[in-house]
């Protein structure tokens, strides 16, 4: 929230109201003795005494003493240590601890307003809601439900509702805004059973459970902490050492510790690994248990208000966040206390406080998860494995074994690099179930192999159904939305297979839902997730998967859960589908590259195009592909915010929406992605050197699919300025050719691509040098080929900027980009391009 400097007297950073010279771009992290024992530094002849206090701060992998640069710890992963790379004259250092007590007293006037805010926002919060049961309470006694009706019609027309007092104590519904325009009296139709904190381990989340106590009685909230069964050791201590240190401060304050009923390691087992796509642990392991565990009675799910240590600085995503709003589940709803705080500032409250901290960050990690996760990065890998390598080993054992099943050769490398987290991967022996959807005129049809439930376990939450049953056929009627429409189910108990046939059934809303009751039947693992969606306690899911037929309303929550209303369902698709997604994504363009021409044949008349254009039929469909992966349209085939803004600016300048375009394609576009990641700067190809490059690839795709993605990749070249002009293919010999460097690639296009690559990866604090780094998938050198050199003298322009969108701080040995936290990649170009 507030800016930071360096403060050399006590050794610590101080935080100012206002940018004064030397203002850090990013915040630094307190560094102990303990990260500097795992890097070897003691070894090394620094000395330094093993205490409490920090004793350096760490930018990215640059580790500051004093505001002076030390040295940087380069390299690092689940194998291998970190190199320490000095700066002249810093290899034999003695260190002494930051002057806490001095570096506290000089930040604490900051540090009393962003606290005494954030316990305002919470009391508020508490109390706005907590009098809303009232309301809604007073609103009912009026007979009718305006809640409910609220809800219905927020659905309908897509405003926001507010229920407002009229004369005489009676009660209307209206659009929020017309009642606030007109100063009606609104009452507030959240109700809230239950306040929470949710404990994490984590320092935030430990930063708001201690505004939470200053805040709300300890009677009126509870601590929640969710056990995903790879938590680190240090979180679980944590949690012991945090319930004695509150209980003896507020005796009646509650702490529930809740788990899945199942290990983390059975779910690996059954639905594969979780993946940078797909992170399903978090709701699996995490939400749906600590969910769960606040049902009210007759099953009945709570409306939780929970009180999280969600930050804006984590992630540009997080940053787009307002500070109250509704969960992933529909009876969440989350308010995000600390949501501007920077991490300097949730280090200075915990030391104020003198509160126990997670030796995780002692040891070097920066943000404290689970033992293995997508979201960590190869420095985390390497702190874990060296600290907790034992409670690691059961999950890295399995992704190395299921990596060489599914036939991936170099294990280490695809260890090392995190190559597990891009997809996920599972024991192939798991991937038996199947379901399909026969075409058909006239029914809707489903089959269902080695399914784990009957279609009639969850049939009950699509509509009322009878049922009769004669040797291997059931039969019966459907009754949905005043219709019936009659049904049959046929097993074939040998192929442990059933085909499921409703007739004469066009109704697409209820084809939707079926679909995902099929799913849910075929592919369930009793996980949870769906049951905390089900507003009105029916759906019981675990230890015996039943809907009370008498509380179940159709609400279709439980379809709706996920996608294919089944997580279980998509976890097991993204396993098996491993490689036909590649065959996929390559077959899409068929052979033909994008062209400049069809881009502006199609910019001229976005709308008529697909009715109306030059092209053959195969060519479209190939442009579709091509315009998708581009981003340019959405499913629909209608433009995007992104196509639209590149539509406005094709005719005044063709070569910077080229290479917006280019951009997204390396993001989407399988062929480009590749592109761009093997064939470096320098190097020299033709058709057949690309095929064999593709053909080393675990693509899954056959050689005739191979040969047409190289085929519409070098259209794409020669057709659009990627080829000649951006020094993609530039031509040296008849067919061959040699990738160069594009240096005169727009500042626009850089800043966009610098925004997409922290929207992808969550991160924005970037540096130069990762965007060099083996492991760095896109960016400006991985695309256009740009040197560091040019890269930093855009980045210099953009800096100098008068709106500028990004902070890049190049001199002195630093190599810092920071984003403005305040806009996404669309938002950017519009303030470059005006
Ligand atoms: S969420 Fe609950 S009430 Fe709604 S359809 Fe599913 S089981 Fe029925
Ligand atoms: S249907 Fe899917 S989401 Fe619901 S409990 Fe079963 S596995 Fe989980």
């Amino acid at each position: 929230m507030y800016k930071i400097t360096w403060d050399k007297e006590t050794g610590g950073v101080q935080l100012h109201t206002r940018v004064v010279d030397d203002t850090l771009g990013v915040s630094p992290r307190p560094v102990f003795y303990e990260e500097l024992d795992l890097l070897g530094l003691d070894k090394l002849g620094w000395k330094y005494p093993q205490c409490k206090e920090p004793l350096l701060w760490a930018v990215n992998k640059q580790y500051w003493y004093r505001g002076e640069l030390m040295f940087e710890a380069k390299g690092a992963n689940i194998y291998d240590p970190a190199t320490i790379v000095f700066q002249d004259g810093c290899e034999k250092m003695k260190l002494v601890p930051v002057n806490m007590k001095k570096m506290l007293e000089r930040n604490r006037e900051i540090m009393f307003v962003i606290e005494s805010e954030a316990i305002e926002f919470i009391r508020d919060t508490y109390t706005t809601y907590a009098q809303a049961k009232k309301s809604v309470e007073k609103v009912k006694a009026n007979q009718l439900d305006y809640e409910e009706l609220a809800a219905r019609m927020e659905q309908k027309t897509k405003r926001k509702m507010a229920i407002v007092k009229e004369d005489c104590d009676s009660f209307e519904v209206m659009p929020l805004d017309v009642a606030n325009e007109q100063g009606r009296r609104v009452f507030q139709t959240t109700k809230i059973d239950r306040f929470i904190a949710s404990f994490s381990g984590g320092k935030d989340s430990q930063v708001v459970l201690d505004l939470c106590t200053r805040a709300i009685p300890s009677t009126d909230f509870e601590v929640l902490y969710s056990d995903t069964g790879y938590e680190l050791p240090p979180s679980l201590s944590l949690y012991g050492e945090i319930q004695e240190y509150y209980k003896k401060k507020f005796p009646d304050l509650r702490f529930t510790l809740t788990k899945n009923h199942e290990s983390v390691l059975n779910y690996w087992d059954k639905i594969g690994t979780p993946s940078d796509t797909h992170r399903w642990c978090c709701s699996i392991m995490k939400t749906a248990p600590l969910y769960r565990s606040l049902k009210l009675e007759e099953n009945k799910q709570a409306k939780v208000m929970a009180f999280d240590g969600v930050r804006a600085e984590e992630s540009v995503r997080r940053g787009a966040y307002q500070r109250i709003g509704k969960g992933k589940h529909t009876t969440i709803y989350n308010a995000h206390p600390i949501l501007l705080w920077n991490s300097v500032e949730i280090f200075l409250y915990l030391f104020r406080y003198d509160l126990p901290i997670n030796l995780a960050y002692r040891q070097g990690k920066a943000r404290v998860g689970c033992i293995v996760c997508p979201f960590s990065t190869t420095w985390d890998d390497m702190v874990v494995s060296h600290c907790y390598k034992k409670e690691m080993t059961p999950f890295t054992e399995r992704i190395a074994s299921w990596s060489v099943a599914n036939g991936i050769k170099d294990i280490d490398l695809y260890m090392k690099e995190r190559k597990w987290k891009i997809k996920a991967i599972g024991d192939k022996d798991v991937q038996n179930s199947e379901v399909s959807f026969p075409n058909s005129q006239t029914d809707f049809i489903a089959i269902a192999k080695n399914y784990n439930y009957t279609i009639f376990t969850w049939l009950h939450a699509v509509c009322d159904y009878t049922v009769t049953t004669e040797g291997k056929q059931t039969k019966g009627e459907l009754k949905y939305k005043g219709a019936i429409y009659s049904y049959e189910v046929l097993y074939d108990n040998k192929k442990n297979q059933y085909k499921f046939t409703v007739f004469h059934c066009h109704d697409l809303r209820l084809i939707y839902f079926l679909k995902r009751v099929v799913y849910k039947s075929t592919y369930c693992v009793q996980c949870e997730v769906c049951e905390v969606d089900c507003p009105t306690g029916a759906l019981t899911i675990y230890p015996q998967l039943n809907i009370d037929k008498s509380k179940c309303i159709h609400c279709h929550k439980c379809l709706n859960s996920h996608d294919k209303g089944c997580i279980a369902a998509d976890c097991l698709r993204m396993v098996k589908d491993m490689d036909k997604k590649i065959t996929a994504k390559v077959h899409a363009y068929k052979t033909f590259g994008m062209r400049d021409e069809w881009v502006s044949e199609f910019f001229s008349d976005p709308e008529g195009f697909w009715e109306n254009n030059s092209l053959g039929t195969a060519q479209v469909d190939g442009f579709k592909a091509w315009l998708k992966d581009s981003e340019v349209i959405d499913a629909k085939n209608s433009l995007t915010p992104f196509g639209e803004f590149v539509k406005d600016n094709y005719v005044d300048d063709m070569n910077m929406v080229w290479e917006l375009l280019t951009i997204n394609l390396s993001i989407h576009s399988f062929i480009v992605n590749w592109f761009v990641n093997k064939v470096s700067v320098g190097t020299a190809f033709d058709r057949q050197r690309l095929n064999d490059l593709l053909s080393e690839e675990e693509t899954g795709a056959s050689p005739k699919t191979r040969e047409n993605a190289v085929a519409a990749l070098l259209q794409l070249f020669s057709y659009s300025p990627l080829g000649g002009e951006f020094y993609f293919a530039e031509e040296i010999d008849g067919k061959k050719y040699i990738r160069r460097e594009y240096k005169d690639v727009s500042e626009t296009a850089i800043a966009y691509s610098l925004f997409k690559y922290s929207e992808m990866t969550g991160i924005r604090s970037l540096r130069v040098e990762d965007f060099y780094s083996d492991d760095c998938i896109t960016g400006p050198y991985k695309v256009f080929g740009l040197s560091k050199s040019n890269f930093e003298k855009i980045l210099r322009t953009l800096n100098s900027y008068s709106n500028r969108v990004l902070i890049a701080e190049l001199n002195m040995g630093l190599d810092n980009i920071t984003l403005r936290d305040d806009i996404d990649s669309m938002q950017a170009l519009k303030i470059l391009v005006g």
